[in-house]
């Protein structure tokens, strides 16, 4: 059989496309490498989940000095079924940056606004009613007592009626749902191989389960995945270059009340440096506090013991550094790379002290920073000694936002795409993914990209119709 667009990837950008072309009348295939997992049927931020949802369980590293550990979820919905569903705008300043620096047209804020308003109803995007949570509060009361500026952050997660928690809105339970009710079609565990080209014109995608047919092909697979199917295919001016991250350092801070809820991380994120420099709350179990502490598990094996009163919190920056994804002969696997740029190390270690003195101003016992060798800090004039002793060599940076690496814009000297996402030199092949966005946008990129994925697919409708 041969569809209308064949969508590789189900994540925001897959499910954002699909969605809008089934209910054009379109016929749509989405073909997903990862499995189908009922929401909730495992636990949030558990190491089940990460076994299960994520790329090789999580363990994904950016070579560099000091790597990049990355994480890549791999089910139908993407990243969405597994991450913090953290909701930001996307930032008129970086759309303009973006606009100027790969000469992109139509990306104003004032032109995503209608897009961001469609996500927001779809997704039911809100503030959680009642108090902030014990790991929230933490943030909110450093940053009242320094005078730095935050937010509680909206969730795609809707108030159940119960008064509950809320259930988060992924893709399976909102775009994916609407895409299939008009009648695409999703296939889990369908790995694309490489796409099929003739003559400027891709015809379909090889996957491990035969040839599918389409007349368009979108590759919503990530910012990872998506410049390795490219370079697969033999598409490769600039693809895989340009990969922007937010490096993250964390710290793990002990107070004398309980602050973890093991099902849930802080929403309140501290805004005062943005968009250079986030402070926020991660996931907490157990397991990931002790992952925290490797660096010093000698000294500090003891104190995963009291984990309730303990959570986990980060510095992430907006990085000058780059990176690059490669093929390997012989390997199934791209290769990842990344390198951070001196004023990156620079920022993280300004990042890491912010971080330090706001968890030491909400009332942090002990701190520890998660960087081989690093001290217990017990009081503030700790703080400017342990930022400053983490060096490349010790530094334990990792990543959840990957962009950059098949980016749009007009200058076809670094873009792969055009502004709206059409793959250069091939008609009717698409991107429309992170790999898009030119570089990580100091914000949870989730909403960026979903309402430039509207905006895209918008575009190519009205082209077809
Ligand atoms: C732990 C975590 C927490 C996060 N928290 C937030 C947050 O709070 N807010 C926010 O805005 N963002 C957050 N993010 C980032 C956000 O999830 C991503 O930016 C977003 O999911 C990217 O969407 P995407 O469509 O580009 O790709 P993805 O979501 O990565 O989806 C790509 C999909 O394509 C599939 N695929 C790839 N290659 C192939 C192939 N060859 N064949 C078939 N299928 C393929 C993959 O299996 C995957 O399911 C978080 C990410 C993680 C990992």
């Amino acid at each position: 059989m041969s569809y209308d667009v064949a969508i590789v990837g189900s994540g925001p950008g897959g499910a954002v496309t699909a969605r809008e072309c089934a209910r054009r009348g379109l016929s749509v295939v989405v073909l997903e490498e990862g499995d189908h997992v009922e929401p909730g049927e495992v636990a949030p931020y558990s190491l089940e989940q990460m076994r299960r949802q994520y790329r090789h369980g999580g363990l994904t590293v950016a070579l560099g000095r000091p790597p990049v550990a990355y994480t890549e979820a791999s089910c139908v919905g993407g990243g969405s079924e597994v991450n913090s569903g953290l909701y930001h705008r996307p930032d008129p300043g970086v759309l303009d940056e973006w606009s100027r620096t790969n000469s992109i047209e139509g990306l104003s804020a004032a032109e995503l606004a209608r897009w961001s308003s469609l996500v927001e109803e779809r997704l039911s995007v809100a503030t959680a009613p009642g108090p902030l949570s014990p790991a929230s509060e933490v943030l909110r009361r450093g940053a009242e007592t320094l005078g730095w500026d935050g937010l509680d952050v909206p969730r795609w997660q809707r108030p159940d009626e119960a008064g509950g928690k809320g259930v988060r809105q992924t893709m399976l339970r909102t775009y994916l749902d609407d895409a299939v009710a008009a009648g695409a079609e999703v296939r889990p565990r369908v790995r694309a191989l490489r796409l099929r080209l003739e003559r400027g014109r891709a015809s379909g995608v090889h996957t491990d389960r035969g040839f599918v047919s389409a007349d368009q092909v979108v590759v919503c697979g990530g910012a990872i995945q998506t410049p390795a199917l490219l370079l697969r295919s033999g598409i490769r001016r600039n693809v895989g270059r340009g990969l922007s991250v937010h490096p993250t350092v964390k710290v793990l801070a002990d107070f004398d009340a309980e602050v973890n809820d093991p099902a849930d991380l802080a929403t309140y994120q501290v805004k005062e440096f943005a968009p250079g420099l986030t402070l926020g709350g991660s996931a907490g179990r157990p397991g990931m506090i002790a992952l925290g502490l490797s660096g010093t598990w000698e000294r500090d094996r003891d104190l995963p013991a009291d984990w309730r009163r303990q959570s986990v919190y980060y510095a992430s920056i907006r990085g000058q550094g780059s990176g690059r994804v490669r093929l390997v002969p012989g390997l199934e696997d791209p290769l990842v790379t990344y390198a951070l740029t001196h004023r990156d190390l620079a920022a993280l270690r300004a990042g890491l002290g912010r971080l330090m003195l706001l968890l030491g101003a909400a009332g942090a016992r002990v701190q520890v920073p998660s960087y081989v060798g690093a001290p217990r800090v017990l009081d503030a004039d700790q703080v400017p000694s342990a930022a400053g002793a983490m060096t490349r060599g010790n530094a334990s940076v990792m990543t959840v936002h990957l962009c950059g690496t098949a980016a749009m814009g007009e200058d076809r000297r670094r873009g792969v795409t055009d502004s709206f996402g059409r793959v250069h030199g091939v008609a009717n092949l698409r991107v429309n993914d992170a790999s898009l966005l030119p570089s990580a946008p100091g914000i949870n990129p989730q909403g960026t990209l979903m309402a430039i994925a509207h905006r895209n697919v918008d575009q190519m409708l009205e082209g077809a119709g």
